[in-house]
């Protein structure tokens, strides 16, 4: 049973979410400005009603929240659906398992019984996974919720069925489909997994019902030889010259004493065994083809237990692993079992309960998809839908290629019920999106299937069923001005399953594109580069990373993570550096309302070289994050969020701006209107990632507010603030920063108090020093210098250090501050050492046994070590080469 977890929120988050939700921007928002008319709608892929939320979730709902929050901000009427997914056999699979701890069987008490349980289990667990999501900060429209079970939806799936089967895109057919015995249901081609299997090769030998030229038998090579009760046929390759003169011939079947036909085949691989193979169409895929080419019969000697069938004698009654031994030993008392070999191979197994497959006969439903998937492929190719990254494109467009028809009845009681209905009196049967009680033809009692659909079926429904299409189709208000939608954003492992079918689904019933955008998200795998799993204990649980660090920490730190590569490795690091910047923002936020007395809230005005150059670089940054967001680069939109914010913001406008807000009247007010003007642009371009802590500061910033909450506030206008770029104030405040970084990095190298005045040299190019020049105050307050020398052809002082940075030389004069021989000493020593430790791994590296035996993390760790030494090395021997 699955566990009740309900995650506590943090006390300050829990409100603010609750404010958001009451003021109503979680449903169909407004919308505002230019994009008012342009609505933006996510779908969430349904979570399972047996989930709870994994690292797959965080991720994926922080993506989807991100892009829907941004969106709002932008001004377009936003909406992100939520539901969940009935999950048929995992749900069943839960309920069975919940019965059978109370000793009750599902067939004891029945099919309707049954599922009446399932729905019970649905209201008590079902909306554990919806209230983790509400942890997260998640802004779905919660007052609309979904379920793939719901009544509308119920009516939705029967719709589409029963168009395809009058269309004949549904049709019932025998075929061999991968069974599952021990769910007594067929499984899909995709939702097998494949085991490797420690086997064997039974080599057995088929007497010839008549001898010929000398030949009394043939011998075939098996892995099931369990199977050959079910033989109908021998193939032999057709240029095989071996058994030409066979062909024709027939063999007697031992205990079965059936007599079956030799036949030629180019299937048949003739390096393979002997070079001939037994065929058993009803039990083995490849066999089904070669008997209908060749015309044979089917036995199907298993019933759905995989127990064999009446009618073999001793075997019947068996299960497989039984009816292999007997079979087995049966043979070998005739003196018919040739020789056994070993044989490594990987069987299919069942992804719910891992029990072997059975290749099976069996009566099932299909989708033809050659028609559909022609449309579905066209979208993609032609651009109209797009990949993030790119490179899924192909994925999904092979995936599709290699499609075959799509099995989707299945024998479980707990999903959508197939709506055809049979007369058993005149054998009339017809689909049908209402229940029929009697046959229209002769009034007799009519019976529905027993099977339910492939829980796939009805999830590629999700986009539009959702929306209002069962009663309304392409007219529902809703699918009129918002379909499609804009994002999908899912996991590889369903991009043929989910992704695809929804896309076929929607250009048959909407006749266009279900969404614009699809993200593929990498998939989060463990520290140590391997997927979660319970059994290994390397998962991690995102409602303890939200206790830890907080829902911003968690979201900013999981988003930092996303590269353009397929997974990604966990590092637990970056959400506690997130966590503190989330604390860096608190904080900053607070120093500039401790400093707001007197603040008049006008307007904002970039006088002075800083100011110019911070806004300007708020400009860039916006523009930047811009351009990241159209292509969904979360790294990046992070990355440039978080240098601004720290670097940029905290470490020098701040620390520049302290000196003004003492200062005259005029100068103090302008400052604070500055401070305030970025720190709120700042905390719209953190809201998507970080909503809580951002809403939280903007609740309190005295600001003229656009919107009561920063939720439903404007995004920053790239264009308008495109009027604030200044490259000569950019450079020469980033000159300034470099300068006093020199200088502060110099004193701590040579332990100088930041209280000792230095003299300063700075080397630059020739516009440059100008620009510098001006700022030459900038410097000397910041820096602590007392002489300062900027120019293009100034000369390095003696006994002087020397930093190079972007077309700057900066050097400092050390005499009298530093003992020059012990510190020469000093250095010598060290350099040295480092020199010793860089052979040493030099040494390793070029060891080809260490290199062919070694971990590729151990040596990637040796690799990183020995830059890290060689660069120090670098460094030591600059600071000799400065002491002259
Ligand atoms: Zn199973
Ligand atoms: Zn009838």
């Amino acid at each position: 049973m699955a566990e009740k977890i309900d995650y506590d929120f943090q006390v300050h988050e829990r409100p603010l979410f609750d404010a958001w939700m009451e003021a109503g921007y979680f449903q169909r928002t407004e919308g505002f400005g230019p994009l008012a008319d342009n609505p933006y709608t996510i779908v969430i892929p349904p979570p399972n009603i047996t989930g709870v939320l994994h690292m797959g979730h965080a991720l994926n709902d922080t993506i989807q929240d991100t892009c829907i929050r941004r969106a709002r901000m932008q001004g377009r009427p936003t909406r992100w659906i939520l539901g969940t997914d009935h999950a048929g056999i995992s749900t069943q699979t839960k309920v069975d398992k919940k019965l059978a701890d109370q000793g009750i069987s599902r067939l004891e008490i029945g099919r309707e019984a049954f599922v009446e349980q399932c729905y019970e289990w649905y209201r008590e667990y079902g909306t554990t996974i919806v209230n983790q999501i509400k942890g997260m900060g998640c802004s779905c429209d919660y007052s609309d919720e979904h379920f793939t079970l719901e009544p509308a939806y119920v009516k939705a799936v029967r719709k589409l069925f029963v168009d395809w089967y009058h269309n004949d895109l549904i049709y019932r057919g025998k075929r061999i489909v991968n069974w599952c015995p021990s769910c007594t249901t067929a499984i899909a081609d995709d939702e097998a997994e494949y085991v490797d299997e420690a086997g064997h090769l039974w080599y057995l030998r088929y007497p010839l019902t008549e001898p010929v030229d000398g030949i009394e038998y043939l011998t075939v090579a098996t892995t099931r030889p369990e199977t050959m009760l079910g033989d109908t046929g021998v193939a032999v390759n057709p240029k095989d010259e071996r058994f030409g003169k066979l062909v024709g011939k027939t063999v007697k079947l031992p205990l079965v004493d059936r007599e079956i036909p030799i036949f030629a085949d180019w299937h048949v691989d003739v390096e393979f065994g002997t070079g001939c193979v037994k065929v058993t169409p009803s039990h083995d895929p490849n066999d089904w083809a070669m008997g209908e080419r060749a015309g044979l019969e089917r036995i199907n000697i298993f019933d759905e237990t995989a127990h064999v069938v009446e009618g073999y004698g001793a075997f019947s009654g068996m299960d497989r692993d039984e009816a292999r031994e007997a079979v087995v030993a049966a043979f070998d008392e005739l003196g018919l079992l040739d020789h056994v070999e070993d044989h490594d191979h990987s069987v299919m197994t069942c992804y719910r309960c891992h029990t072997k497959l059975e290749p099976w006969e069996s009566e099932q439903w299909f989708v033809a998809v050659d028609g559909l998937k022609k449309d579905a492929a066209r979208v993609v190719e032609d651009g109209t839908i797009q990949f993030h990254p790119e490179r899924w494109r192909q994925v999904y467009l092979d995936w599709l290629a290699n499609l075959k028809d799509w099995c989707i009845s299945r024998q479980l009681w707990w999903g959508h019920r197939i709506p055809m209905f049979y007369c058993d009196e005149c054998g009339w049967e017809d689909a049908s999106v209402e229940d029929v009680e009697t046959c229209p033809k002769c009034g007799a009692a009519v019976r529905q299937d027993e099977d339910v659909l492939d829980t796939w079926f009805s999830s590629q429904l999700w986009p539009f069923a959702t929306m209002g299409w069962t009663e309304e189709g392409m007219g529902a208000p809703e699918i009129k001005r918002c379909y499609p939608t804009q994002v999908l954003s899912t996991a590889r492992d369903i991009m043929g399953l989910w992704v695809a079918r929804m896309v076929m689904a929607s250009m048959y019933c909407c006749d266009g594109i279900p969404f614009e955008h699809v993200i593929i998200h990498p998939t989060v795998m463990a520290a140590d580069g391997k997927p979660m799993s319970k059994s290994r204990g390397n998962g991690v649980d995102p409602l303890r990373l939200m206790q830890d660090y907080g829902a911003d920490g968690m979201r900013f730190g999981l988003l930092m993570q996303v590269t353009g590569t397929q997974d990604l490795k966990f590092n637990e690091a970056k959400l506690e550096s997130s966590r503190n910047f989330a604390n860096k923002i608190r904080n900053a936020a607070r120093f500039v309302m401790m400093n707001l007395d007197g603040y008049d809230g006008g307007a904002p005005d970039p006088q002075n070289p800083v100011d110019r150059w911070i806004f300007s670089r708020l400009a860039n940054l916006v523009a930047a994050v811009d351009e990241a967001y159209a292509d969904f680069e979360f790294g990046d939109i992070t990355r440039d969020l978080y240098s601004f914010f720290w670097n940029e913001f905290c470490d020098w406008y701040i620390e520049l701006s302290k000196a003004r807000l003492n200062g005259e009247p005029e100068e103090r007010a302008q400052c604070q209107r500055n401070l305030v003007f970025v720190l709120d642009q700042a905390l719209r371009l953190l809201h998507p990632i970080m909503p809580f802590v951002t809403e939280e500061i903007y609740q309190e910033l005295p600001v003229k507010k656009d919107a009561p909450m920063l939720i439903g506030a404007a995004w920053p206008d790239a264009k308008a603030l495109a009027a604030y770029i200044d490259a000569d104030a950019e450079r020469a405040v980033s000159m300034v920063c470099e300068v006093v970084s020199a200088v502060r990095a110099t004193r701590a190298r040579y332990g100088i108090s930041p209280r000792t005045e230095l003299s300063v040299v700075v080397k630059v190019e020739g516009g440059d020093a100008a620009l510098l020049q001006a700022q030459a105050g900038l410097i000397e307050r910041m820096g602590n210098t007392s002489e300062l020398a900027i120019g293009a052809d100034v000369e390095k002082p003696g006994e002087s250090s020397v930093t190079l940075s972007a077309g700057l030389e900066v050097y400092v004069v050390l005499s009298g501050l530093v003992d020059f021989d012990a510190e020469r000493i000093r250095l010598k020593k060290e350099c040295e050492k480092l020199e010793k430790d860089a052979a040493k791994f030099e040494k390793k590296l070029s060891n080809p046994g260490f290199l062919a035996k070694a971990a590729p993390e151990i040596i990637e760790k040796d690799t990183a070590k020995l830059a890290e030494v060689r660069d120090n090395l670098e460094r030591v021997k600059a600071q000799l080469a400065e002491l002259g």
